[in-house]
């Protein structure tokens, strides 16, 4: 064999992504796993069932069409009609995807050119940086900093060039549970009209919101043709390992997302398909029920990681929860992560692998609060006798 990396030079350095490692840590070692985002307890009932008849039913066995069951579609379309008055048209504004992963890596693929930038805000989701690698484009982040996480829109617009292409949005935000506000989108996307920049936005936390609402940037004037809209069914409806996901966007964009889709996967999982119809037409007391029992965990883990020690930014939306280190007299969030399950039998995420300016994120560490109650009270309890 000859001397050249098998790694491509795109892939080089991305290695196992961080959630991968620390599940296998939380496994090996027996800890409390606060770290990859799962809840504990599976979503409906009747939802489960429903994909457990159309197994048997020989519903989606076969191959599914490619933009996903007409049923699904269309009821993305009523959900995103019911909560956000977005109008889609099932057959030609939607395509389902194989989990949000697919849908982001896939309208990265389609709308990239090479040498193209991509402006996200960092900390970002793992995927994302992997993604535009893959497409050949460049990643600009514009840093969320502690304690507000908000964006500065000033740096925003400093950071756009004439090859800008596209800015890669998520909201409410993984992991620091920011949720932008309307006066934020609106000046987001008056850069975007301004400069004729394409938009994808991650909403897959859309229903996980505490106190102020979810927009999605596709309502706001001019970018509805401009912008591709992501969520998924693992957040909301309690069933990651499902891998349902969805785009809503103009029939241009999603004939874009859908070529390239085309060729990673053909077409997503067909019974679970029919499952996640019906869920997405759960009515509104199964949402509101989710966020309150989300809230109140989110309180009881923010309490207990302010009394164990940590600093705590409380999260407005997502299930986690971004601390920092420094009062525990650390400095380094990896080190801390990796010695945690040894230290205390807790695993949890170390913020700095989502960024490029790493020193902003050297000392802030993820905790999940999508588990039991009893279950994040026994982290807490461990946590406390660091
Ligand atoms: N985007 C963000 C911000 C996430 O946190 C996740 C993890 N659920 C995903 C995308 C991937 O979603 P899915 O599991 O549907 O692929
Ligand atoms: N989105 C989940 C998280 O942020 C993990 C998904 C994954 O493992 N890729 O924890």
């Amino acid at each position: 064999m000859s001397a050249r990396p098998l790694l491509n030079r795109r892939l080089a350095g991305l290695g196992t992504t961080i959630f991968a490692e620390m599940s296998a840590l939380a496994t090996a070692t027996g800890s409390i796993n606060l770290g990859q985002g799962f809840p504990d307890t599976d979503g409906p009932r009747e939802i489960a069932e429903a994909a457990a008849r159309a197994v048997l039913t020989g519903k989606g066995n076969q191959y599914p069409p490619g933009p996903g069951i007409p049923e699904l579609r269309q009821a993305v379309t009523e959900h995103q009609q019911r909560f956000h008055q977005l109008t889609y048209d099932p057959d030609t504004e939607v395509l389902v995807t194989a989990g949000a992963t697919e849908a982001i890596a896939a309208a990265l693929l389609a709308l990239l050119e090479p040498g193209d930038e991509v402006i996200a805000f960092e900390p970002f989701y793992d995927s994302y940086a992997a993604n535009i690698a893959m497409a050949g484009a460049v990643r600009v982040p514009l840093t969320l900093r502690a304690p507000s996480f908000r964006p500065d829109l000033d740096e925003l617009r400093a950071l756009i060039t004439p090859r800008t292409r596209l800015l890669l949005l998520n909201t409410p935000h993984n992991p620091t549970g920011t949720v932008l506000t309307p006066d934020e989108l609106t000046a987001i996307a008056e850069l975007a009209c301004e400069h004729d920049l394409l938009v994808i936005t991650d909403e897959v936390y859309e229903h996980l919101v505490f106190g102020s609402a979810h927009h999605p940037i596709a309502a706001l004037p001019g970018m509805r043709e401009r912008t591709v809209s992501i969520s998924s069914a693992g957040k909301t409806f309690s069933f990651t390992g499902w891998k349902v996901g969805w785009v809503t966007a103009s029939p241009a964009l999603v004939s874009a997302v859908r070529t390239a889709k085309q060729y990673l996967t053909y077409v997503s999982a067909g019974p679970f398909q029919y499952a996640v119809a019906e869920a997405l037409r759960l009515p509104d007391s199964y949402f509101d029920t989710l966020r309150v029992d989300l809230l109140r965990k989110r309180d009881l883990l923010v309490d207990g990681l302010s009394s164990a020690g940590f600093r705590v930014f409380n999260p407005e939306g997502t299930y986690f929860i971004t601390t920092d280190i420094t009062p525990l007299g650390e400095k380094d969030g990896l080190e801390f992560c990796r010695s945690l399950p040894e230290r205390c039998g807790v695993v949890a995420i170390p913020n700095v692998v989502f960024y490029d300016n790493t020193e902003a994120g050297r000392s802030l560490v993820r905790f999940t609060f999508c588990k039991r109650v009893s279950v994040i009270e026994e982290a807490v309890a461990r946590l406390r006798r660091l």
